[in-house]
């Protein structure tokens, strides 16, 4: 069948193939880019990266003691896998604390809630007692009217949906990033959401909310999936439920972490710039492994390698580990604003979990859907399928693509990533050491390629960045 997009491409080959150069890559590169991944796919270096940083490390919450300690230890690890240098760029942000959090039923039905403060909420200054008015999803509890939330707690009961691409996450996650705007419109004292996650486990789910200028800031929760089912249930009976709720949270301060940044140096042009990376800071609960210890150490790991090769590759190669995704893509617009974003052919982040690679997606200019075509046939023996006109960046190179850098996506299966997420759950032993290597493969394959292009990738239109933009890991499926 002959979609209107695969008319297009076969007109773009006609078109662009009798100027281009007959191929994108030399013969050399692609035989590099193929033993690159075969030599990966039989056993890389990935896991024992974050086995090291999720071990003596731990999570890297922004702005606490680990922070510091995770960039250490990326600089560090850098240096010991053989990059040509390693740069560390300031990244400063309001720091947002985590002390004591606690919620329950009161009687009749009294009994302990599992409950997480959602990033960036206020305190509730001491315990704090309403009546729980339940809606059915952020839509619902938008159409209430001012006041009438008056004293109460509203609990929004929706429910994310399970997907290999992720994509139960945007639909409902919104409620968990502006929920508390609304609630507090309506009067009420506090926002509880049922966790943005797709399990069956007591781990509540944390995450980045953000308060809009002239809303009274209410303090903002999340209850575990069975505790949300519970609370539900007693609802349901039609008498009042009541919850008291205290959470020791809120900002103090502010604090500068690093961008940590391993560079290969290109041998033609070493002033243009392939990205791939992941976000060294983690939420606090677990150990940040999915989120995103393993994107640290399949990209770190990936660029170990072609560091390791007799030759250079034509231009320069950064591993990124960002500061501070987790609070609002916090390093990567402070890399974008203090870096030429123009000298930058194409980024890719892993930050979707541990789960094998199934599909290559691009945002390029089309005259270069060639080279991408070209790459992903080097990923086909992964079981790695091309997929064009879908997906999005990974979210830390948001701010580089509204800039006009293009984009790859590396597309993970993330079946049971929404199962871990931001919980106390996300730690090591939810990572199967195989899967990394082929995602190692894959990222080595694709930033040596895009290096030795002889070409470019275009430019994409500049965007202008959303006010608050999205602040989700796993939000690559955009
Ligand atoms: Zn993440």
């Amino acid at each position: 069948m002959t979609t209107p997009r695969a008319a297009l491409l076969s007109l773009a080959l006609a078109v662009v193939a009798p100027v281009a150069q007959a191929t994108p890559f030399d013969a050399d590169s692609l035989a590099t880019a193929r033993a690159l991944r075969d030599a990966a796919a039989a056993g890389s270096g990935a896991y024992a990266i974050v086995e090291s940083l999720t071990s003596e490390v731990g999570p890297r919450m922004p702005g606490t003691d680990a922070d510091a300690r995770g960039v250490a230890w990326a600089e560090a690890k850098f240096r010991a896998l053989g990059y040509d240098r390693v740069l560390l760029q300031p990244v400063t942000f309001p720091n947002w604390k985590r002390g004591a959090e606690r919620a329950e039923l009161l009687p009749p039905f009294a009994q302990p809630l599992h409950v997480t403060a959602l990033g960036g909420s206020v305190g509730t200054d001491g315990a704090i007692e309403g009546e729980v008015v339940e809606f059915a999803d952020l839509a619902a509890l938008r159409a209430a009217h001012a006041g009438s939330l008056e004293g109460k707690i509203a609990y929004v009961a929706h429910r994310m949906e399970r997907f290999r691409d992720g994509s139960g996450y945007g639909p409902a996650v919104a409620a968990r990033s502006e929920g508390a705007n609304d609630a507090s419109r309506a009067g009420a004292i506090a926002l509880l959401i049922r966790s943005i996650g797709t399990d069956s486990h007591r781990f509540p789910h944390t995450g980045n909310m953000r308060y809009q200028d002239g809303v009274k800031p209410v303090p903002a929760a999340a209850l575990s999936n069975p505790d949300a089912d519970q609370l539900s249930r007693l609802l349901s009976r039609g008498v009042p439920v009541r919850v008291r709720l205290d959470l020791d949270v809120g900002f103090d301060g502010e604090y500068t972490s690093h961008n940590v940044i391993g560079e290969i140096i290109g041998r033609e042009k070493p002033d243009e710039f392939v990205v791939i990376g992941g976000h060294l800071d983690s939420w606090d609960l677990g150990t940040g492994a999915i989120d995103d210890g393993a994107g640290i150490g399949i990209t770190m790991d990936a660029g170990a390698r072609i560091a390791a090769l007799p030759t250079r590759p034509r231009r320069s190669i950064r591993v990124i580990a960002f500061a501070n995704e987790e609070q609002g893509l916090i390093g990567a617009k402070q890399y974008a604003v203090a870096n030429d974003i123009d000298r930058h052919l194409i980024g890719a982040e892993s930050d979707f979990g541990a789960g094998r690679i199934y599909a290559l997606r691009a945002g390029v200019d089309p005259a270069a859907w060639p080279a991408v075509i070209a790459i992903a046939e080097v990923l086909v023996p992964l079981g790695i399928g091309l997929e064009p006109g879908v997906g999005g960046p990974g979210p830390d190179i948001i701010p580089l693509r509204d800039r006009g850098m293009p984009w790859a996506q590396l597309a993970q299966d993330g079946t049971d990533y929404f199962d871990y997420h931001h919980t106390a759950d996300d730690t090591l032993d939810k990572i199967d050491p195989k899967a990394l290597d082929q995602q190692v493969a894959a990222y080595a394959a694709f930033a040596w390629l895009a290096a030795e292009l002889k070409g470019d990738f275009g430019r994409l239109p500049p965007r202008t960045p959303a006010p608050n933009p999205p602040v989700a890991s796993g939000s690559g499926t955009r």
